[in-house]
C-alpha cells in the first residue's frame, strides 16, 4: 500500500488529488485549518502550518498511524496562498510573514521532518512540492509569492543534492481554478497589473479544474522514471519518458 501526506488538503488541487488518491485505494492523510464534510471519518489532521515548530510533532503522530506494510510514502506540500497581492512598498509586514511561513518554511520543516522521521524505514520515498510558474518568472504585485516559491524551487534542489533516499520534485502545477484564482480576479489593477489577463483565463475557460491536475500529478508520481527527473519541474512542459533500462537508479 502507499501512503500520502497532503497539505492543503480541505479544497482546489489539494482536496482533489487527496479524493483520487483515497479513490484508488491509497492511505492518504490531509492536513489543512478546516476539514471538509468530505473528510469526515478519515484520516485529517485539523492544523494550521503557521505553527511551525509543532510540524515536527505532527509529523512524528503521523508516522504512528501509518500501516506497517507501507511500500511507499509521498509528502506532497501544497498549502500555500498568493497574498499579499500588492506592489512591496505596500505589503503589510503579517501578511509577508505569513506567506514566507506557509510557503517556504512549513515546507520546509516538514520535508525535513519527513526525511528525518523516516529515515530508517525501509520503503520508498518521495516529496513533490508545489510550485508556481512565479517561482520563475516575475509578476508584479507578488513579490512575496514570487520569492517564496522561488525559495521553495531552490530548497528543492539542494536537497536533491544532498542526496537523501528520498525523491525530492518541486513542480509548478500550470493554473488551476480554485479559490486562490477567484482571490487574484479579486484584487485590483493598481496592485496586480496583470489582473485583466488573469480575469480572461477565467472567461476563455483555459484554466485546468482541480481534479484535471490532481490526476497530472498523480500521473507524474507514478511514470516509472520518476526518480530519474529533474528537481525542478512544470506540469505544462514534462520531458518525454527516459528509456526502458535507464531509469533503474
Ligand atoms: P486554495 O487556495 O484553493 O487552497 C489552499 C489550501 O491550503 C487549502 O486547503 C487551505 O486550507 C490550505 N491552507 C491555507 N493556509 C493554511 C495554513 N495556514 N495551514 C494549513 N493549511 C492551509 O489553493 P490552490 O489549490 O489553488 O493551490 C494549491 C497550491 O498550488 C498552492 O501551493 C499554490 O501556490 C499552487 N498553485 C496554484 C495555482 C492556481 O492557479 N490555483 C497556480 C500555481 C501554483 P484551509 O484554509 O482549510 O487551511
Amino acid at each position: 500500500m502507499d501512503a500520502y501526506i497532503v497539505t492543503g488538503a480541505s479544497k482546489g488541487i489539494g482536496q482533489a488529488l487527496c479524493r483520487q488518491l483515497s479513490r484508488s485505494g491509497h492511505f492518504v492523510i490531509g492536513i489543512a485549518r478546516s476539514q471538509s464534510k468530505e473528510w469526515s471519518g478519515k484520516r485529517f489532521f485539523v492544523f494550521d502550518l503557521a505553527r511551525l515548530l509543532e510540524i515536527p510533532r505532527l509529523m512524528a503522530d503521523i508516522a504512528e498511524g501509518l500501516p506497517e506494510d507501507v511500500q511507499r510514502i509521498t509528502l506532497i506540500n501544497n498549502a500555500g496562498t498568493v497574498e499579499p497581492i500588492g506592489f512591496s512598498d505596500n505589503n503589510d509586514p503579517e501578511a509577508i510573514q505569513a506567506n514566507i511561513n506557509l510557503n517556504l518554511t512549513a515546507p520546509m520543516i516538514l520535508c525535513s521532518a519527513f526525511i528525518a522521521q523516516f529515515k530508517s524505514k525501509e520503503c520508498e520515498k518521495a516529496i513533490v512540492n508545489i510550485s508556481s510558474g512565479a517561482a520563475r518568472k516575475i509578476y508584479q504585485g507578488w513579490s512575496a509569492y514570487c520569492a517564496s516559491k522561488a525559495g521553495l524551487d531552490h530548497y528543492s534542489r539542494v536537497l536533491d543534492a544532498e542526496g537523501a533516499d528520498v525523491k525530492v520534485v518541486s513542480i509548478a502545477p500550470g493554473i488551476i481554478d480554485t479559490d486562490m484564482q477567484a482571490q487574484i480576479r479579486e484584487s485590483n489593477a493598481e496592485d496586480f497589473p496583470l489582473l485583466g489577463r488573469f480575469r480572461d483565463y477565467k472567461d476563455t475557460g483555459i484554466l485546468s479544474t482541480p481534479e484535471e491536475t490532481a490526476a497530472e500529478l498523480i500521473g507524474l508520481m507514478g511514470r516509472s522514471d520518476f526518480r530519474l527527473l529533474d528537481p525542478v519541474l512544470d506540469l505544462r512542459t514534462l520531458p518525454p519518458y527516459e528509456k526502458e533500462g535507464t531509469s533503474d537508479q
